[in-house]
């Protein structure tokens, strides 16, 4: 297991994302034995693909016939935040809505703030079913405090989702639309891409053991008090509240970091 902070870090490219292979577990039998000789794994953004390793010798293998049309970056910048900003965001962002019925799309876009992706992520721990939870690294730093805060007064508090790409977003609005669900509704509960807080690793949906996420049975709750009262001392506001001008459900579970 790599220890040094450097680990707990996702590098993050325009169509792929670097991570330590320490917090990966193999799908398949020959990834397995591949990540064991590698320290970074290149992951596709779009669906989470394995696409190439990156050994401690800095060389780059490639696994086979997964690279599709995603360019990787050079080795030299795998591990470099700074390659990130040459990312055209405008272009790539036009490109992801492209794959959406356009009218709808520039609709809420209007109404929402855009948020781009951070060249870099931290590992916040694991969220509630137990997948990684990547974060903006102050943002974790203050989560972690919210949490230990609230566990002190006999509250569990527990992540659900943090981070979610660009890529990501699109991925799920495209999937309800297969299932038949109209743009108008699914767009009352997801962001567009490039239009959710949650693209910026600052927000989290937070939930507490006894009741299920992401539901509004959560205001009930006494988590859900608790962060009314203190969320805001730890810098986390609620987006989404009842009613709100956005056209955006409501949405007690879903805080945003604004930073104190
Ligand atoms: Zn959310």
């Amino acid at each position: 297991m790599r220890t040094d902070k450097q680990a707990w870090t996702l590098f993050n490219h325009a169509d792929v994302e670097i991570l330590s292979v320490a917090l990966i577990s193999a799908r398949r039998t020959g990834d397995q034995r591949r990540l064991s000789h590698s320290a970074w794994l290149a992951r596709r953004k779009e669906d989470g693909r394995y696409l190439a390793l990156l050994g401690e010798d800095q060389v780059v293998r490639r696994l086979p016939g997964r690279h599709g049309s995603v360019h990787l970056p050079a080795a030299a910048d795998w591990l470099h935040p700074s390659t990130v900003s040459g990312i055209d965001s405008s272009r790539r962002l036009r490109r992801l809505l492209a794959l959406i019925p356009a009218l709808a799309a520039t609709h809420q876009a209007s109404k929402l703030q855009r948020h781009d992706e951070p060249r870099t992520l931290h590992h916040a721990g694991r969220d509630r079913f137990g997948r990684h939870l990547w974060l903006d690294q102050e943002v974790t730093r203050f989560w972690h405090g919210m949490r230990n805060a609230a566990r002190l007064d006999g509250v569990a508090l527990q992540a659900v989702s943090g981070y979610r790409s660009w890529n990501y977003q699109t991925d799920i609005i495209r999937r309800k639309l297969q299932r038949g669900l109209p743009l108008e509704a699914i767009l009352k509960v997801n962001a567009l891409p490039g239009f959710s807080e949650h693209h910026s690793g600052r927000a989290i949906d937070i939930a507490e053991p006894t009741t299920p996420p992401a539901e509004t049975a959560f205001e009930a709750t006494d988590a859900f008090a608790w962060l009314q009262r203190f969320g805001s001392d730890f810098g986390f506001r609620l987006s989404y509240p009842r009613d709100n001008a956005l056209g955006i459900t409501y949405e007690p579970w879903h805080w945003y970091w604004l930073g104190r």
